[in-house]
């Protein structure tokens, strides 16, 4: 089985359609998303569609319970309350509901998703470094997870002594004893200095992981952002995947 796993897409239409047009190609069989289908850009019904029409299993990011949720905006920057703001006013009751409704664990096949880490999926921890995976890895009962939150793709091994850090150079071979957690970066919003959107394939036959950088229409998605009256920041950062 081939699954594709895509995160923080964030309302980046041409970003999901890219990837997705990629992974069919690539003869993916079922698609898995690691939260945080809106914020940010300006198609949040758009991809929130696809994402429910492709099935795709979905765990809950913080955009979609801030823009689910009716909470408290007060601690937010200035940027992000007006982008929470005003995606909320792009989704129907119904829509806000299904954000509701996300799960923050999930358990897919033979393996989990979560957005940000296993020990505190409800207060967004961002794992970044090993000493962040050990925690997370105290509490991830399955041999593979997939992760997203930080926008940055990266993998962390455990090998029952030690915990390595790494990024994706080649296609990782999934080795039997060791436990995974692998962020497969983001879609709609790279942070890692590459603006390519990111996602991963996983193939449970070959047991490899492999990470896919993707340049898609970022003109047009920016225009969108610009024509929408989000804040002009939120285009700016496309373009140098920060
Ligand atoms: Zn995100």
């Amino acid at each position: 089985m081939r699954y594709a796993i895509l995160s923080d897409i964030h309302g980046n239409l041409e970003g999901l359609n890219t990837v997705l047009e990629h992974a069919n190609s690539k003869g993916v069989d079922r698609y898995v998303c690691g939260g945080d289908v809106v914020g940010y850009n300006a198609n949040p019904k758009e991809c929130m569609d696809i994402v429910r029409g492709l099935d795709m299993p979905c765990v809950m990011g913080n955009h979609d319970e801030y823009i689910g949720e009716d909470c408290d905006l007060s601690a937010f920057n200035p940027i992000a309350q007006e982008a929470v703001v005003w995606c909320r006013n792009q989704l129907s009751e119904e829509d806000r509901q299904w954000l509701r409704d996300l799960r923050y664990v999930r358990l897919v096949d033979h393996f989990s998703i979560v957005h940000s880490t296993m020990d505190s999926p409800r207060y967004w921890g961002y794992v970044q470094d090993a000493n962040d995976a050990a925690a997370n890895f105290t509490y991830q009962s399955t041999n593979l997870c997939f992760h997203g939150h930080t926008h940055v793709p990266q993998m962390f091994i455990d090998d029952g002594v030690d915990i390595h850090h790494g990024s994706f150079i080649e296609p990782l071979k999934l080795q039997i004893g060791n436990r995974y957690f692998i962020n497969v970066g983001s879609v709609g919003q790279p942070r890692d200095g590459d603006p390519r959107a990111a996602y991963c394939i996983y193939d449970s036959e070959v047991e490899t992981v492999e990470l896919f950088r993707l340049e898609y229409d970022i003109e047009t998605t920016k225009a969108k952002i610009r024509e929408a009256g989000l804040p002009e920041r939120l285009a700016e950062r496309l373009d140098y995947g920060k």
